[in-house]
C-alpha cells in the first residue's frame, strides 16, 4: 500500500508491504521537511530510502533522515552527479508554464543547500526491491533526469517522480533534461498496466481516465 506524506515542496511516499510490517520511503523532501518525515516515520520499520532522482526538493531531508534514522539510502549513479554540482542538470521546459518552471527551478537548485550524502545502495532499471521487505521493482524512468527512477509494485501501483506532473492536468514532466528521453519513459509509464500513478507534485493519477492525453495535452 502506499501512503502519501505532503512535503513542502513535494510528496513523499510511505510503501508498505502487505502485512504492514517494513516499508521504503520514496522521495525525501526539502531539508526543512525533516521533522515532518522523522515525526511520521518514527514508528515504521522503514527499510530504505529511495530517492526518484536527485533534485533539491525530493532529496533535501535524505542525509539526516538517513543517519538519525539509520536507513541505508538508493538512488541511481547517474543522478549522483547532481548532489555535488546541481548546475549539471540543465532542465528544459516547452510549454509556458513548463519554460516558467524549468527557469525557476534551474535559479533556486544552484542556491540551495542540502547535507551532502553518499547513497549506499545503487538503483538499476528492474531491480527487486524486496530484499526491503516490498514487493515492488525499479524502473528506469530518464528523461527528467538522467538517471530518474520510478517504483513499480506488484499491485501495480507506481511511482514516478518528476516523470510524470499533476499540475493543473497529468502530463509527461513539464521540465526535463532530456526530451525524447522523457516522452520515451511516459510511454513506458503508458505500457506499465498502472492502475494507481503517485506523482512528485501533484494529486495520484487514475490512468484509465488520463493516459489517453499526450505528453503536453
Ligand atoms: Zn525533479
Amino acid at each position: 500500500m502506499v501512503i502519501t506524506i505532503k512535503c513542502a515542496a513535494s510528496n513523499c511516499y510511505l510503501l508498505k508491504n502487505d502485512s504492514r510490517s517494513a516499508g521504503i520511503l520514496v522521495d525525501a523532501g526539502l531539508s526543512a521537511d525533516l521533522g515532518r518525515l522523522k515525526k511520521r516515520l518514527k514508528a515504521e520499520n522503514v527499510r530504505l530510502i529511495l530517492l526518484t532522482h536527485g533534485h533539491f526538493d525530493h532529496i533535501g531531508a535524505a542525509a539526516r533522515l538517513s543517519e538519525d534514522l539509520r536507513i541505508p539510502v538508493a538512488m541511481s549513479r547517474e543522478d549522483f552527479p547532481l548532489l555535488t554540482d546541481p548546475s549539471l542538470g540543465r532542465l528544459h521546459g516547452s510549454t509556458v508554464l513548463g519554460s516558467l518552471l524549468a527557469a525557476s527551478a534551474c535559479l533556486t537548485m544552484n542556491k540551495r543547500a542540502f547535507p551532502p550524502f553518499i547513497p549506499s545502495v545503487w538503483l538499476r532499471d528492474g531491480q527487486s526491491l524486496s530484499e526491503f521487505g516490498v514487493d515492488a521493482r525499479v524502473v528506469a524512468l530518464p528523461g527528467h533526469t538522467k538517471g530518474s527512477v520510478g517504483v513499480l509494485t506488484s499491485e501495480k501501483e507506481f511511482m514516478v517522480g518528476d516523470a510524470m506532473f499533476n499540475i493543473f492536468k497529468a502530463t509527461g514532466a513539464r521540465l526535463y533534461e532530456d526530451f525524447e528521453q522523457m516522452k520515451r519513459s511516459l510511454e513506458v509509464i503508458k505500457s506499465s498496466g498502472a492502475k494507481q500513478i503517485y506523482v512528485g507534485h501533484g494529486r495520484p493519477i487514475d490512468p484509465a481516465g488520463s493516459l489517453a492525453l499526450s505528453a503536453f495535452a
